[in-house]
């Protein structure tokens, strides 16, 4: 279990969020097109995107609490409920920063068996940000389950993960944190922070262990199936002030 949490970020400021400022960030290659349908997106880019294959960069502790990166937390945020997933970082909506979020709510928890719940150890993990992230190893024995990615939609493989680490980071305020995890909560933070490594599933997977979870549907419907790439669900809209923000796509 979590041995000591960050706060839970129940609210983000709301930021104006049509003004960049001059930084580092902004300097990005990614904020440079000035195409207001560039990142960050609102979707989970896709295995095939380069930004998944890139190492981040940090994330300055000046720049924290800029309308740029605030805005970025925020759309990670939106993102994760959107697509109802356990945990996002910044690649993954386009940004290759060092910032990962995670959050498993009681509801998701629920959704698994008991005997799964057990198995895997899972707990509830408040929403937190983690920026900078650094991880420890505390524990290496290796435990060896499916996991699944928001970036390779529909499929899922086997990984070997630590069973206990020690995360160093700043939270969405800059404030250092220090969290100690192990197993589900464990996985899933070394699963983050892979991304910003540039490293998936598909990298570190038991050879010959993926496969396309929906497998069994497109047979039993003679292949007439079509997989969604934009989230089960409207995401956190009430957390933003102003609808300008969110394109009128999405
Ligand atoms: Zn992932």
């Amino acid at each position: 279990m979590l041995l000591r949490l960050a706060k839970p970020v129940l609210i983000l400021p709301v930021r104006n969020l049509t003004k960049k400022p001059k930084s580092i960030i902004t300097n990005l290659n990614y904020f440079k097109s000035g195409k207001s349908d560039g990142p960050p997106f609102t979707h989970f880019v896709q295995i095939g995107d380069p930004v998944l294959k890139e190492k981040s960069q940090s994330v300055p502790i000046e720049e924290i609490k800029s309308d740029a990166v605030q805005n970025i937390i925020q759309t990670m945020v939106y993102t994760l409920e959107r697509y109802d997933g356990i945990g996002i970082s910044a690649p993954q909506i386009g940004v290759p920063l060092q910032i990962i979020a995670v959050q498993f709510t009681k509801s998701q928890l629920e959704a698994w068996s008991d005997k799964m719940q057990q198995e895997r150890k899972m707990e509830v993990i408040p929403l937190q940000i983690f920026i900078n992230p650094k991880i420890s190893v505390l524990d290496n024995s290796q435990i060896t389950q499916r996991e699944g990615c928001c970036s390779l939609h529909g499929m899922s493989c086997r990984i070997s993960r630590s069973s206990s680490i020690k995360l160093n980071a700043l939270d969405h305020n800059g404030d250092p944190v220090e969290v100690k995890a192990k197993n589900w909560t464990a996985r899933t933070i070394q699963h983050e922070v892979d991304h910003l490594h540039g490293t998936l599933i598909t990298d570190k997977m038991e050879p010959g262990s993926l496969v396309n979870e929906y497998w069994n549907v497109i047979n039993r419907r003679h292949g007439d199936f079509k997989l969604s790439y934009q989230g089960i669900k409207e995401g956190p809209r009430k957390w933003f002030s102003s609808s300008k923000f969110w394109r009128a796509s999405d």
